[in-house]
């Protein structure tokens, strides 16, 4: 059980002072919480707790360590791009050939003639 200053002071202003510590005993205690995620329990130490009060956090974890790590890499991975290839942007278009709805990876311009992926292939097939 950890004692910090800054909390010690701001808990002073309180009226009871038994309430004081019955405060600092329950944020400072090892709990044991169940993981959201996986369902596994796992516990919320007193030293992640003062970490948490210091923040101004007021909940409580709601996955287990294992499980917080993953996410974090998770979203890490995709403000980054990750390993994976971000998918390419598809925008509609209609295919000049046959007239059919299709998806290009590429803005159309106006200017250039576009295709759907079976028009495409045969038009490619015809330039060899
Ligand atoms: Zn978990
Ligand atoms: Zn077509």
């Amino acid at each position: 059980m950890t004692f910090k200053g800054t909390l010690i002071r701001e808990i002073k202003g309180d009226q009871l002072s038994y309430i004081k510590l019955e405060v600092l005993f329950f944020m400072f205690t090892d709990k044991i919480l169940t993981c959201r995620d996986c369902g596994q329990e796992f516990t919320f130490s007193a030293s992640e707790q003062e970490f948490y009060a210091e923040k101004g956090f007021t909940n409580e974890p709601s996955r287990c360590p294992q499980c917080r790590a993953a996410k974090k890499q998770q979203t890490r991975g995709n403000s980054r791009g990750g390993y994976d290839r971000p998918q390419r942007e598809m925008f509609p278009a209609v295919c000049a050939n046959c007239g059919k709805q299709t998806e290009v990876p590429f803005r159309p311009s106006g200017d250039k003639p576009v295709y759907c992926r079976e028009c495409y292939q045969s038009h490619s097939r015809d330039n060899y």
